[in-house]
C-alpha cells in the first residue's frame, strides 16, 4: 500500500517530487497544467526533464495525475465535447512525457441530456482518446462523483457502463473519492457499510479494477454531524490492499493546512505493459 497526498506545483512541476518527500509521501498526485484553464503552456524539454530527476531523487514511488475541472466528457453540447476530448488527450500527453502513469479525471455530466445518454457519451468520448492513444503508457481513473446537478459516475453500475461499452477497458482502472462515494449514498463511514460497500464495488467493477483511493480532508458539510459519532476503526480488509479509513477524516498533508488534500490507500497503479 502506497500513501501519498496531492501536493502543490507552485515554481514548476519539479517541485512536487520534494514536498512528496518532506511529508514522507510514497505517492503523490499532482495537476500538471492549470486545472481550470483550456489552455495549457505546452511542456518544455527541460521542465520534463527536470520533473524526471526531481522524481527520482525523491524516493516518491508513484504519481497520479488529476484532470482538469473543466473537462467534460459526458457533454451533448458538440464543441465542449470535442475541447474535452482534446484537453483529454493533452494531459494523457503530458503525463506520458512526465512519466506519471495514471490520469485520474471525472465522468462528466450530461446536463439535462438524461444518464443513460450521458454515460453513452463518456464511453463514446473514452473510445475516441483511447484510439488516439495507444501509444502513451497512461491508465485512466475513473473517479466515482458525488452525484451532484447531473454528474454521471455516482453509482458503481455507473462505471460498469462505462467499462463495457469502452474497447479498450485494460486503459482504465478506478478511483474511488471518500467523500464523493459518501455523498453519494454509499455509507463508508461505517464497519458494516464499508463491507457492503466494498462488497458491491467487488461484484460490480472488480477489485482488480482500484487502482486508487483518494481520502478527502473533509467530508462535505451535510455529512459532517455524522462524522464523529461513526464507530471505533477496524481493518476488515487490510490484506486485500485497503482498509476502513474512520472518520473524522485526518488529513496527511498538513504542511498545507486548509487545502483540499488527499491520500491514497489502494495497490500500486500499474503502468501498461508495453507491447
Ligand atoms: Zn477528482
Amino acid at each position: 500500500m502506497l500513501l501519498g497526498a496531492h501536493v502543490p506545483t507552485a515554481g514548476g512541476l519539479d517541485q512536487a517530487p520534494a514536498r512528496g518527500r518532506d511529508i514522507t509521501a510514497d505517492a503523490i498526485q499532482v495537476f500538471t497544467r492549470n486545472q481550470v484553464q483550456w489552455r495549457a503552456r505546452p511542456l518544455a524539454p527541460e521542465e520534463v526533464r527536470a520533473f524526471r530527476v526531481a522524481l527520482a531523487e525523491s524516493g516518491v514511488r508513484q504519481v497520479l495525475s488529476h484532470g482538469s475541472y473543466l473537462v467534460n466528457l459526458a457533454s451533448g453540447e458538440a464543441s465542449l465535447l470535442d475541447k474535452s476530448r482534446k484537453a483529454s488527450l493533452e494531459e494523457m500527453e503530458r503525463c506520458h512525457a512526465l512519466g506519471i502513469p495514471s490520469l485520474v479525471f471525472h465522468p462528466g455530466s450530461h446536463r439535462g441530456a438524461g444518464e443513460a445518454s450521458g454515460l453513452r457519451t463518456v464511453a463514446a468520448s473514452l473510445n475516441h482518446v483511447l484510439e488516439r492513444a495507444l501509444h502513451l503508457d497512461v491508465l485512466l481513473l475513473l473517479e466515482v462523483t458525488a452525484g451532484q446537478g447531473s454528474s454521471v459516475g455516482h453509482r458503481f453500475e455507473h462505471l460498469v457502463s462505462i467499462l463495457e461499452r469502452v474497447k479498450h477497458p485494460e486503459r482504465l482502472g478506478v478511483c474511488l473519492d471518500t467523500c464523493h462515494l459518501l455523498a453519494a449514498g454509499y455509507d463508508i463511514a461505517t464497519p458494516q457499510g464499508y463491507e457492503a460497500t466494498l462488497s458491491a464495488f467487488t461484484r460490480l467493477v472488480g477489485l482488480d479494477k482500484l487502482k486508487a483511493v483518494a481520502r478527502d480532508a473533509g467530508p462535505p458539510p451535510r455529512l459532517e454531524a455524522g462524522a464523529h459519532a461513526a464507530p471505533r476503526p477496524g481493518g476488515p480488509r487490510a490484506g486485500q490492499g485497503l482498509r476502513w479509513i474512520p472518520p473524522p477524516w485526518p488529513c496527511v498533508p498538513r504542511a498545507w493546512p486548509g487545502k483540499r488534500a488527499s491520500t491514497w490507500s489502494g495497490s500500486p497503479v500499474p503502468t501498461r505493459p508495453r507491447s
